[in-house]
């Protein structure tokens, strides 16, 4: 019997590495503080990643901020200052060579910033909410300032024509790149999702894009005509939307019409606009699809996406269902921040959704979903979080409530994977409730932990069962963000096990 069992355990033990054999797709989203400054630091990361199996890499080459990471002819003023004397972008496509890893830079499409090179020469070129202002004027919880200013995606000439599309086809003409990656290819969410784009340019569009006026008859103005007896029915003989008074309307007014306006029976002409919001970003994908392929035809594109198409056309204009004939790698942001529920819900959670995201991206585009080694802890985490809570609210103050309970378990808790550490916090932690070590301190010994943790501290059983569960759910590749967090978390090991090519 116990034979058995052993034998089964074994063919059980192949069967699961094989499974994970099968992934065609083993790729990593990396920042420029993963690749490093110079030479040395590119070659020996990507040493890692081929000993890893890794077989393609996304290196962030434009950032949320709007800084760019290659050596640009065309837009020097927007390489990050850290990067004007190496040309990372450079280095990368070479290593990527030499360890034969294919290479897509991976751009944050839609976001500038305050300072950032394109916002200061053309901030006509950014999206405002009803009331004129930019992305940057939003606040969120709690008051927090919102950096990213988004571009308007409609305007011509405008970011889409003179900047970013720009850039597509320098880095695929200047580089001997194997793809591009798309990333916030779409409209913002996690501010005011109902709020961009109002700017001119838009709010006309909106009116000749659905053709809400005859353009050769624009005094027309044609009302509904009940011909039917249902009245949801008389849609069918055209009539006008566009407002009689609309030229003298306010932003603020023909927000409000575009998001609350009714067309035939029921406040309906927000489907307009979230449509024509959707379709503005899917032909932008198409056109760096299209230039970028007349550069080389054998470019290919990939995006990383939301993980419902039909939720995120709704809230930010990304139908990634349309990008198919022009993505060849969807990469959906399956992170477990983005379910709720305890880890065991999140992989049941995963598993049905990687399943019908797979039927979403249909046959032309490969579906890789993307996992994060960071909110699988959640649990591992929030008791350290806690503390920290507590001291930045309370400061020295914290040292006599509910801290001490948190931080007694905390310590046994480091202590099972290191001793050494576990005692110099302790110490730390000692000296914090005698007084004789500030709050500030505290707070920088817990950081320390989270960001260096020793090994085993963030389980790498979570890490390898959320990559089981995409295999299990039948997807052909996968995506690990990031490199950083694989590094921090110490999870780089999983991969070099699980991805064996
Ligand atoms: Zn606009």
């Amino acid at each position: 019997m116990k034979k058995y069992i052993g034998l089964s355990i074994i063919v059980l033990l192949i069967f699961m590495a094989g499974s994970i054999h099968a992934f065609e797709i083993k790729a990593v989203w990396a920042h420029p503080g993963d690749l490093g400054k110079n030479e040395a630091d590119v070659k020996a990361f990507f040493e890692l990643l081929e000993k890893c199996h890794i077989n393609l890499v996304f290196p962030l080459v434009k950032g949320s901020g709007g800084a760019i990471f290659w050596h640009s002819r065309k837009f020097p003023e927007a390489i990050h200052p850290d990067y004007k004397d190496f040309d990372m972008l450079g280095a990368a496509v070479k290593y990527a060579r030499q360890y034969n890893i294919k290479i897509h830079p991976w751009l944050c499409d839609f976001t500038e910033s305050k300072n950032s090179a394109a916002f200061r020469t053309h901030p006509e070129w950014a999206q405002l909410n009803p009331q004129g202002g930019y992305t940057s004027d939003e606040k969120l919880g709690g008051g927090r300032p919102y950096n990213p200013i988004w571009m308007c995606p409609v305007r011509r000439p405008g970011y889409v024509d003179q900047w970013l599309i720009p850039m597509f086809e320098e880095i695929v003409r200047e580089y001997d790149v194997d793809g591009i990656h798309h990333d916030y290819v779409r409209y913002p969410g996690d501010v005011a999702p109902d709020s961009y784009c109002f700017c001119d340019v838009c709010l006309e569009h909106y009116m000749t894009y659905n053709h809400f006026a005859y353009t050769n008859r624009p005094d027309d103005r044609i009302g509904l005509k009940i011909v039917l007896p249902r009245k949801e029915s008389n849609w069918i003989n055209d009539l006008t939307l566009k407002p009689a008074d609309w030229e003298t309307m306010l932003r603020a007014e023909k927000a409000l019409y575009l998001l609350e306006g009714k067309s035939v029976n029921r406040n309906d002409l927000d489907y307009y606009f979230y449509t024509t919001r959707c379709d503005a970003i899917t032909s932008f994908v198409k056109e760096v699809t299209d230039r970028c392929r007349v550069i080389n035809p054998a470019v290919e594109v990939s995006a990383a996406v939301f993980i419902n198409p039909m939720r995120s056309a709704r809230h930010i204009g990304q139908r990634w269902t349309d990008f198919t004939p022009w993505v060849d790698i969807l990469a959906p942001m399956n992170y477990r921040s983005h379910f709720q529920g305890g880890f065991e819900d999140y992989l049941a959670y995963l598993m049905d959704y990687v399943k019908m995201q797979m039927k979403w991206a249909g046959k032309n585009s490969v579906l890789c979903p993307g996992i994060t080694g960071f909110y699988i802890y959640r649990e591992e985490r929030e008791p350290w979080e806690k503390a920290l809570k507590l001291l930045e609210s309370k400061g020295n103050a914290a040292a006599s409530g509910d801290l001490s309970r948190i931080m007694r378990k905390n310590i046994a808790y480091l202590e099972r994977f290191s001793k050494s550490r576990a005692g110099e916090l302790s110490k730390v932690y000692d000296a914090f409730c005698v007084g004789t070590v500030t709050g500030g301190e505290m707070v920088k010994a817990i950081r320390a932990v989270l960001s260096d943790p020793p090994q085993g501290f963030f389980p790498e059983t979570k890490f390898l069962r959320t990559i089981k569960t995409v295999k299990k759910s039948g997807a052909k590749g996968i995506v690990i963000f990031s490199a950083g967090i694989l590094s921090r978390n110490k999870l780089w090991h999983v991969l070099e096990t699980c991805f064996i090519r």
